[in-house]
């Protein structure tokens, strides 16, 4: 624990919205980054608590103390290895996660002043891809080769963590690019998808290869591999059954976001029916 009485006397600082001028004018990410130095002394406020209540909330398992106070005396790198033993993607979860690490921290509970515990997330991948940290892992092959059906969060944690037991790993997915609802559900101004992109490319630069256009039928799964994983979401939406559902105009939401996603992005197989939405209310 870097600085025990740190909590007392620094407040919770957030990077906050790049300004509103500024963001309407693109689609990019609003959220902004702090300094070093307001990074570091956000990190100092972990209290490195007995029993630390972020790391039971996290669904990864992260081990929250331990980054906070590599990260508050400026080892960057061991922020960075630490964090990335439980979390294979942290510059998603980073700027997407709801941060429970964050709802049941004791300084929320005690003061509604949580460490910053998301964001400092976010700034060390960033600093590791900045500084060179993540490089990329050749692993020896086993022989063994692995097919992943689905190219979204779980279908590339999955490929990931096989790639680097030695597997050999092709994914495969529907869409035109890997992703899955971090590209075509999550808006680009959560997450760029120039972000999903650099991932995409590292675990390719890895070894593992991309089917991408490529429709599954489970019933006749592509031949020559020796286990199978299926990870292709959940994609029903849960539907409203109230007076007026059949009225014409009323979509799902990823209906709207994934053709909102390709055009940001400029993908061929946007189809542009937003315009028939000169003005749309969201009910959520
Ligand atoms: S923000 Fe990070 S540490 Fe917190 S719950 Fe989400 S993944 Fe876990």
């Amino acid at each position: 624990m870097g600085d025990s009485k740190a909590f007392l006397t620094i407040s919770r600082k957030e990077a906050g919205y790049r300004p509103v001028h500024e963001r309407i004018g693109d689609f990019g990410e609003v959220e902004q980054t702090l300094n070093s130095h307001d990074r570091k002394e956000q990190a100092a406020r972990c209290m490195d608590c007995g029993v630390p209540f972020c790391h039971w909330a996290c669904p990864l398992g992260n081990k929250q103390p331990e980054w906070q106070d590599a990260l508050y005396k400026g080892k960057w790198r061991d922020a960075y290895r630490i964090l990335s033993e439980t979390c294979d993607f942290p510059e998603f979860t980073g700027r997407i996660c709801p941060a429970l690490c964050e709802k049941s921290c004791v300084l929320k509970l005690s003061c509604d002043e949580p460490v910053t515990i998301r964001e400092n997330e976010a700034a060390i991948v960033e600093a590791a891809f900045r500084e060179g940290y993540i490089s990329i892992i050749n692993p020896k092959r086993n022989g063994k080769k692995v097919a992943v059906v689905g190219a979204g969060p779980a279908g590339l944690t999955v490929a990931n963590r096989l790639n680097r037991k030695g597997y050999t790993v092709t994914i495969y997915d529907k869409a035109e690019a890997p992703g899955g609802l971090l590209r075509y559900g999550i808006p680009n101004f959560k997450l760029n998808k120039n972000i999903v992109s650099r991932r995409v490319r590292l675990l390719e630069a890895e070894g593992i290869q991309f089917k991408m256009n490529e429709s599954i039928d489970l019933k006749k799964l592509p031949k020559g591999y020796d286990a199978y994983c299926l990870c292709m979401g959940a994609e029903t939406p849960r539907d409203l059954p109230i007076p007026g559902r059949e009225l014409k105009g009323i979509h799902f939401a990823l209906e709207i976001l994934s053709q909102q996603n390709r055009r940001s992005y400029r993908q061929q197989s946007y189809d542009p029916f937003h315009r028939e939405l000169p003005r749309a209310s969201a009910l959520s």
